[in-house]
């Protein structure tokens, strides 16, 4: 199959509308929202009524999809998901994360749910009122080891009780539900995962500490606290019969398939609104204002850095291309995860680097961005991480020969 680097009309369109929408409305508020921790109510509503999701297109056929995006979105999905979201990041990542919807409990529950869960769960967004899904994983003992998770589950008649403590999870405070992971038992590994969807209210479900971060300091990141909180056994995502074919673990790994170039993303369309600014402010003081000679040596380090943007956009791109035809990307979505990231936190250095003392004064967007992409080097698998992920698909491929 080949690759096409033209956008369809579909695409484009959600993009242009996007970035559209994140230049007029999220880039106005971003330095505010930083430093207040909050973003208005408004802008979250009108992100809804224009079908800008935290989950994007999540439902298996159309509903709750982004306008513009023509029929059969589901064809394009993983890639109407990356280019929205590096523009809406280029606009504010932290109001992207805050977008009401399924957010990262939208994968999950797509990729493991009954159509009958599916209906349940996703029709909670159909609502007017803005509400939030949330995907808890880590915990304190078992982050980049997901395998190690020790919340256990248990089954007493028709209802499932889980206890233990979920740590760092976004929108984790608000949520209307949360997809949580737990084990039967932390010795049987990866074979005793589960995952359930809890409602907010369950009793033995409560909110612990809202953390204060470094960065992204406007997207909410909570502990969640279960003990022996109740579900019914409607709740287990999949059902039994999904978890007698050892499918619990792989269907939390299959999500970062699709999450992991969309994160990638993020953090290029972070690296994106540094670099912009800083090109901008090249083009307004050392071209024109005070062009010394020696400021011209700062323009190799913008073409490096616009040459790494490139790079990793495609290797997302490429990501979510290879996912959008059903073909495996686990390595592909690993690498763009070990890149992008990366090559972002390098980008907002030499920002800064290019700017002087104007890049770190109070209010300077580039500091924000800067601040704001260390995490992407940690969520969703931490670069280290992605690397071990794909030397392992490596020495899996030469195997083979
Ligand atoms: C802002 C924010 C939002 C988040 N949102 C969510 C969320 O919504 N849901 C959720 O479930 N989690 C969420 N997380 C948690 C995130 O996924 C974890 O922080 C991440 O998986 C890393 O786990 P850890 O912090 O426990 O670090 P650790 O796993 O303890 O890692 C610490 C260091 O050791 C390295 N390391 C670990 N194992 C190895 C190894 N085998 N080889 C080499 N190096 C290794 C890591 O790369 C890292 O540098 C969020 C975190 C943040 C900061």
């Amino acid at each position: 199959m080949t690759i096409d680097f033209d956008l369809p009309d579909n695409l484009r369109n959600v993009r242009d509308m996007a970035h559209w929408f994140a230049k007029e409305h999220i880039r106005p508020v971003a330095i505010e929202a930083d430093r207040t921790g909050r973003i208005p109510g408004a802008l979250l509503a009108q992100m809804k009524q224009l079908g800008i999701s935290g989950g994007a297109v999540y439902r298996e056929k159309g509903a709750g999809g982004i306008k513009g995006a023509g029929k059969n979105p589901e064809k394009f999905i993983n890639r109407l998901a990356i280019l929205g979201v590096e523009e809406l990041s280029w606009g504010d990542p932290s109001v992207l994360l805050s977008a009401a919807g399924p957010g990262l409990g939208g994968p999950p529950v797509r990729f493991m749910g009954t159509p009958a869960q599916k209906e349940r769960f996703f029709s909670v967004f159909d609502s007017d009122e803005l509400r939030w899904g949330a995907y808890a994983l880590t915990e304190p003992a078992a982050g980049s080891d997901v395998a190690g998770i020790q919340t256990t589950c248990r089954k007493e008649g028709d209802e499932w009780v889980i206890n233990g403590v979920k740590c760092y999870i976004t929108n984790g405070a608000r949520a209307a539900w949360v997809v949580c992971f737990a084990t039967l038992d932390p010795k049987m590994g990866r074979g005793g995962h589960r995952a359930f969807v809890v409602e907010q209210g369950r009793p033995g479900f409560r909110l612990g500490r809202v953390e204060k971060k470094m960065g992204l300091r406007a997207s909410e990141t909570a502990e969640l606290v279960f003990e022996d909180c109740r579900v019914p056994a409607d709740n287990l995502l999949g059902g039994d019969e999904h978890y007698a074919r050892k499918e619990g673990f792989m269907g939390a790994m299959k999500t970062f398939d699709s999450t992991r170039p969309m994160v990638a993303s993020m953090a290029v369309g972070i690296a994106r609104a540094a670099l912009e600014e800083t090109e901008a402010f090249y083009r307004d003081n050392y071209m024109t204002a005070r062009p010394i000679p020696r400021y011209r040596r700062l323009a190799t380090r913008l073409a490096a850095m616009r040459r790494q943007l490139s790079t990793a956009r495609l290797m997302c791109w490429r990501a979510a291309w290879l996912a959008d035809h059903d073909i495996a990307n686990a390595k592909e979505a690993a690498m763009c995860k070990a890149y992008a990231p990366r090559a972002a936190q390098d980008i907002a250095t030499g920002c800064l680097q290019v700017l002087g003392a104007h890049g770190v004064a109070d209010g300077s967007l580039v500091e924000k961005c800067f601040r704001d992409l260390k995490v992407y080097d940690i969520f969703e698998g931490t670069g280290q991480i992605q690397r071990i992920v794909i030397s392992k698909r490596i020495i899996e491929g030469l195997k083979r020969f």
